[in-house]
């Protein structure tokens, strides 16, 4: 392999005095966590990671950097020596690997180390004299090269390298506090979990299940979502919770007209899981609604659903529009198991002509024909937590779950 070392680029370091020392605390222990097990050394500097790959496939190391929040980048770099013949010998190399014809081509050198005989433009010009000499179909281009060749010169080394690759960015996650995702079978929630992940925030999972209303698989779904999503924290591991909501589904479908059904279904899921994150120190729910999606997303009916809480809610898709929705679920390999086609109990029966525009006066009107209160306070005591790992193996019927033969449903309407 060309390659020897990997360069990795911190994120957001305008955050100032503590907050920074935090966030680089937190990034450290965040990497260690994340390339435990690999045979590697690890260096670290202010505003830059250094790792050595020793006995470790490369793509090995980069899978598990794409999963740790808080790198803004990092860069496959060969590594040398600060001798300049072998910077030029390295950097030919290099260059003859990436070039293609008729490209424009630029060297860019930084000197950490300001001990080093020669400027920094000194070694760019030597370099880059030396490389257009041997690689005939190169023109220069110092101000929009086609390829920028980068030389770090640091610690008796040089880092050579010419792309960067994005990584996750945001915060290190748990830097941020505790926060508790409605978590469905669709494609937004994960996405959205996994955002609020990127901007530091631990994520546990409540889910609201109306087996045998809704199939086990759609529980199933949430769990292989999990799997994926417990790759981003902190431990490997993420929770998810389980509340009982069949009793709750049916005396709303039996008790609220059509048009108010899913404000006060949604209405309901707020109330227990305020209560819950209150009990659990969540900071926040989170949620995975994008304004004007559907009818119980537009600012009316988010207005009327929201006011049953006080806690923050952060939508991190709110103003994010499908398709991009889509290209995240696909980059973080969610899409394919939020596209299983079973129901939660969001997409069961739902209603015809749902209210767009649902006031708080009807909603509560409407919410004192029935006695759900007890229903509620029921639903939050009897939470059943698990904890999911990327390797879970988990045996719904433990989870006292129902099952009906959806399968069967599925094909009869095919
Ligand atoms: P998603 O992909 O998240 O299901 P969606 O467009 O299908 O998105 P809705 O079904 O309208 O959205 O739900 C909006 C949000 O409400 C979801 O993103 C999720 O945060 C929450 N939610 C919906 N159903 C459930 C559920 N069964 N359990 C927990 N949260 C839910
Ligand atoms: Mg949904």
């Amino acid at each position: 392999m060309l390659y020897n070392y990997i360069l990795v680029r911190l994120g957001d370091l305008t955050l100032k005095g503590k907050n920074q020392n935090v966030f680089l605390r937190r990034l450290y222990n965040l990497i260690n966590l994340k390339l435990t097990g690999l045979d590697i050394k690890i260096e670290y500097r202010h505003d830059r990671i250094y790792i050595d790959p020793k006995n470790e496939e490369i793509k090995n190391i980069c899978e598990r950097l794409d999963l740790v929040s808080g790198i803004s980048s990092y860069s496959l770099v060969i590594k040398c020596s600060d001798d300049l013949n072998d910077i030029k010998e390295n950097s030919l190399k290099l260059v003859k690997e990436v070039a293609k014809d008729g490209q424009t081509f630029k060297v860019d050198t930084k000197r950490a180390n300001k001990s080093y005989p020669m400027l920094s433009l000194e070694v760019s010009q030597h370099v880059a004299g030396f490389v257009l000499s041997q690689i005939k179909c190169l023109k220069v281009d110092v101000h929009k090269p086609d390829l920028c060749l980068h030389i770090e010169i640091r610690d008796k080394n040089a880092y050579l390298f010419i792309s960067s690759i994005r990584a996750l960015g945001g915060f290190p996650v748990g830097v941020a506090g505790k926060g508790l995702l409605l978590m469905s079978g669709g494609i937004d929630s994960p996405v959205a979990g996994i955002l609020a992940m990127r901007q530091g925030i631990d994520v546990e999972c409540i889910h609201f299940e109306s087996t045998p209303l809704t199939s086990i698989e759609s529980a199933q779904k949430v769990i292989d979502l999990a799997k994926i999503m417990a790759k981003y924290t902190q431990n490997n591991e993420i929770k998810i919770h389980f509340v009982p909501f069949k009793e709750i589904h049916q005396a709303l479908l039996q008790n609220i007209p059509e048009s108010y059904m899913i404000t006060i279904m949604r209405r309901m899921m707020y109330r227990i899981a305020s209560k819950f994150a209150i009990k659990n120190e969540d900071l926040c729910l989170i949620s995975g609604e994008s304004v004007g999606q559907v009818a119980s997303q537009t600012l009316g009916s988010m207005r009327t659903i929201n006011d049953v809480t006080n806690l923050p809610v952060i939508r991190p898709l709110c103003t994010t529009d499908k398709v991009d929705i889509i290209a995240y679920a696909q980059k973080f390999k969610t899409f394919d198991i939020s596209i299983r086609p079973f129901e939660d109990c969001c997409t069961v029966y739902v209603p015809k002509n749902p209210t767009t525009n649902p006031k708080i006066d009807k909603a509560e009107l409407f919410e004192k024909m029935f006695d759900f209160a007890p229903l509620v306070e029921d639903a939050v005591n009897n939470i059943r937590t698990i904890k999911i790992t990327p390797e879970s193996n988990i045996d719904l019927s433990l989870l006292g779950l129902e099952v009906r033969d959806v399968l069967d449903e599925i094909k009869n309407k095919a």
